[in-house]
Order: structure tokens, then C-alpha cells, then sequence
């Protein structure tokens, strides 16, 4: 094929994409369907729900339930070997795959072991029983597409040159070392027209400690290769149809969205849109390389790309509707809050140093309260980090609290400056008869969010998907 372009595309696939027999064929008759006309890199999370299994045994290993490690290992080797057994043809790839998940998953074992005998488990220890999620997919993955014909080189986060800081669970690329070592690492196989299979999420710090990128940072790897190698676009493959008006199990009239910007899809990212980890568009949106939204299970149907500007003016200035739900709303309050300098800082401090993320904040003008939007999951800690700030200072009266509760935000960059959107926002859901309890609007101008009663959140995206003609 000589004389012919090759695009560079850096594809990443998530956990239900290659969590089972059915999906990974799929990924493999896609990636060597791409791969016969481009250089492809393939990035891949861990099995869906098994981040989460392994997060679920190192906590009861610190709590000593050796017995559990047993287990979980036990279902991560069954669950693995099976789909090797269905996906690969050949028996001696089957013989080798199954081998290199077993010196993995010894590894697992024996660091769940140690964390029991330790009784204490660390940010860092917890980050390196994670790592094993992605080696295990890969392993699989590598394995299935080797069968199928192709020649693949797995790697992984560490060997491929990812370099983090030490922010155990929440690591952040160092970039300047990190693209040189990728350049030095992939160039040569993708010019040797070697598939780079690489593991998801992982890395490691510069004296090689195992690091987590973040809960879905498996988009965030494929952007970091991406941009490092100067790829032409990624692909983020995933199981809807790109980024959607509106989430599509609450909205049946939801589209795809086709094109839309980083700044605004960061945004959607903020407000509960699943398609993409928060700060996995940082690195494209830095260098302007376009990243593709598309569905495992329809390849040929829409998907979404993110772009640095829009190309296409959109006819409606609201392009998303997306929500929050299961949240909770917190409220303090009291006149003495009027004109102190600093409550708002400590009242955040206070939430912040008990790992509570505020999801929405809003401050009337007369200062006489604060309410604050959280996760319903952290609610209670939020508000025993309050009632003990209350306690060392009384900086405000009451506490009160409801768990009821959700976001909604709509979205979209041809918001700002255009009048009259909070009003025709605030009619549709008053004329459905949904009372709004508390509202934002970043000043970004890109969304404007509320929270309304759990109950309503249904009638609250209807409601603005039908206002903008999401659906058309
Ligand atoms: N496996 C990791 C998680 O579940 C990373 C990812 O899926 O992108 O968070
Ligand atoms: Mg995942």
C-alpha cells in the first residue's frame, strides 16, 4: 500500500465493550476492519464492574476477609478464562493467554493478601490492586486479536510511557516525560504496522509506583497517546450513540448530538453526561485534536464529534439537557451570616477536608444562607462535617437537608449572550408545574442548572428537550 495515507487513530473501548464473549468479537472484527486501512492504537478499560469488584475486595481484605480474596480472584479467573475460551480459536493462544492471566492474577493475590495481613489499606496499595482490572482486559483482548490474525504488542499504562504524579487514585499525567516515552515506545511498533494494545487508566509514577488516572480514565489514556503521538483523531467507543440531547433512558425523543464543542462537552461531562471522563478532553482540546464518540454496538450509526469550534451553527442555542440525579441539597442558614467574610470558605474547607464534592453552590444576596448540592451518597458526612463546624463556630444558625433531590442543567455555547433563555428555561418547567428549588448559571454562560424534586427530574428534561426541539 505504499504512497497511500494512513490516518492515525487511537481508539479506546470501555468495559461493556469487551466485558464478554458476544462484545469483544465485535471489537475485534471493528479493530481489524479499521486496522487493515489505518494505524490504530487500542486502548481498553477493565471488564465492566470490575474496577468495582476489585475495589469491594481490597476494602474487605483491610478489614481481614481473607476469604473474599479467594473469591474475587477465583470469579476474575473464571470470568476471564471464559471469554478467552469463546473469543480465541486456537488452542495454544488459549494456553497462552490463560497462563498470563495466571501470573496476574496471582500477583492480585498476593497483594490483596497483603493488605489483609496489614489491616490498612492506602490510596497507593489500592491503586496497584486496581491496575490488575485493565492488565487482565488486555491480556484478553491482545490474546483474541493475535488469534484473529493481527500483530499486537500489549502494554501496559507504564510500559506504553505514561508518567504521573503520586496523586494515588486521582494521578495527573506529567506530560513532557510522558510524550516522549510514548513517542519512543509506540512509533516504532506502529511503524513496524504492529497493533499497540494498551491498558486503560493505569500508569505509573517516575520510580515506577503503579497510579489510577481516576474512576473512567480510560478515555483520559487514550487522549494523552493520542495527543503525544499527534494522532489524527481518537475514538472513544463506547455503548450509545455518541453524546446525546438528553440521556436516553429518561428522554425517548434523545438524539445524537453530531458535532459539538470541547468547552461545551466538558461541560455535559460536569453535569452527569456518562460519554467521557472530565478532564479526558484536556489534552485534545489543548492541541485541537478531534475526538470521536461512537457505539460499539452500531458502528455505522451516528456519533458525535468533538471539535474545537463549531463548524455548524447550531439553529438552537441549548444543544443538551443533561442531569444529576440522586443528589442531595444542603442548606445553611442563619442571619449571622450577613457580612462575615469567609463563611462560605469554611463551609466549603469543612466539606472539602471530609471528601465531600459539592456538585452545585448558590448564595442568596442577602448572605443569609448557603445551599449546596451533593451526591446523595455523601450527604451524611456532609452533614456531620457541618454540624461540627457549627459546633467549633457558630458561624450559622441551622442546618437543614433534603435527599430527594436532582440536577438538571441545559447546555450549550450559543447560550451565551442570548436573551431570554432562562426565561423560556423557567416557563417550560413552571408550565409543567415543577417547582425549582435552587438555581445556577456558571458564568461560563455555557449551562444553567437547578434542582428540582427527584420526582420531577423526568418532567423537568421533557419538558426542555420539547422547549428547544431537541428532538427534531
Ligand atoms: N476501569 C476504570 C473504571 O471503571 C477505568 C475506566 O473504565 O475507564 O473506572
Ligand atoms: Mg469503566
Amino acid at each position: 500500500m505504499t504512497g497511500e495515507y494512513f490516518l492515525l487513530i487511537v481508539m479506546k473501548f470501555g468495559g461493556r465493550s469487551v466485558g464478554g464473549a458476544e462484545a469483544l468479537r465485535n471489537v475485534v472484527a471493528l479493530i481489524s476492519n479499521y486496522a487493515s486501512a489505518n494505524d490504530v492504537v487500542v486502548v481498553t478499560s477493565a471488564m465492566n464492574g470490575v474496577t468495582n469488584s476489585l475495589i469491594q475486595a481490597a476494602t474487605r481484605a483491610s478489614q481481614r476477609d481473607e476469604k473474599h480474596v479467594a473469591e474475587v480472584t477465583e470469579q476474575l479467573r473464571t470470568r476471564h478464562e471464559n471469554v478467552c475460551e469463546q473469543v480465541i480459536t486456537r488452542t495454544d493462544e488459549i494456553k497462552r493467554t490463560i497462563a498470563r492471566l495466571d501470573l496476574e492474577l496471582r500477583e492480585l493475590e498476593k497483594a490483596l493478601t497483603g493488605v489483609s495481613y496489614l489491616g490498612e489499606l492506602t490510596p497507593r496499595s489500592l491503586d496497584y490492586v486496581l491496575s490488575f482490572g485493565e492488565k487482565l482486559s488486555t491480556l484478553v483482548l491482545a490474546g483474541s486479536l493475535h488469534d484473529s490474525g493481527l500483530s499486537v504488542q500489549r502494554l501496559t499504562g507504564e510500559e506504553a510511557g505514561i508518567v504521573t504524579d503520586a496523586s494515588f487514585g486521582e494521578a495527573t499525567p506529567l506530560m513532557n516525560v510522558t510524550q516522549l516515552k510514548l513517542e519512543e515506545k509506540l512509533c516504532p511498533l506502529i511503524k513496524d504496522r504492529k497493533i499497540p494494545v494498551v491498558t486503560g487508566y493505569i500508569a505509573a509514577t517516575q520510580d515506577g509506583v503503579p497510579t489510577t488516572l481516576g474512576r473512567g480514565g480510560s478515555d483520559y489514556t487514550a487522549t494523552i497517546i493520542g495527543s503525544a503521538l499527534g494522532a489524527d483523531e481518537v475514538w472513544i467507543w463506547t455503548d450509545v450513540d455518541g453524546i446525546m440531547t438528553a440521556d436516553p433512558k429518561i428522554e425517548h425523543a434523545a438524539q445524537t448530538i453530531r458535532e459539538i464543542s470541547f468547552m461545551e462537552a466538558m461541560e455535559m461531562s460536569h453535569f452527569g453526561a456518562k460519554a467521557m471522563h472530565p478532564r479526558a478532553l484536556e489534552p485534545a482540546a489543548k492541541i485541537g485534536l478531534p475526538v470521536r464518540v461512537k457505539n460499539t454496538f452500531n458502528p455505522n450509526g451516528p456519533d458525535t464529534l468533538i471539535l474545537q469550534d463549531q463548524r455548524i451553527k447550531s439553529v438552537n442555542v441549548v444543544k443538551a439537557v443533561t442531569s444529576v440525579r440522586e443528589a442531595s441539597m444542603v442548606t445553611v442558614s442563619g442571619a449571622g451570616m450577613h457580612g462575615a467574610p469567609g463563611t462560605a470558605a469554611k463551609v466549603l474547607d469543612a466539606l472539602g477536608k471530609n471528601d465531600v464534592n459539592v456538585l452545585m453552590i448558590s448564595q442568596s444576596s442577602s448572605e443569609a444562607n448557603i445551599s449546596l448540592v451533593t451526591a446523595r451518597s455523601s450527604l451524611e458526612r456532609a452533614v456531620t462535617a457541618l454540624k461540627e463546624l457549627l459546633l467549633k463556630e457558630s458561624l450559622f444558625k441551622e442546618i437543614t437537608s433534603e435527599d430527594d433531590v436532582s440536577i438538571v442543567a441545559a447546555v450549550g455555547a450559543g447560550m451565551k449572550g442570548t436573551l431570554g433563555i432562562a426565561a423560556r428555561i423557567f416557563r417550560a418547567i413552571a408550565d409543567k408545574g415543577v417547582n425549582v428549588k435552587m438555581i445556577a448559571q456558571g458564568s461560563s454562560e455555557l449551562n444553567i442548572s437547578f434542582v428540582v424534586r427527584e420526582d420531577d427530574v423526568l418532567k423537568s428534561v421533557h419538558a426542555l428537550h420539547e422547549e428547544f426541539r431537541l428532538g427534531d
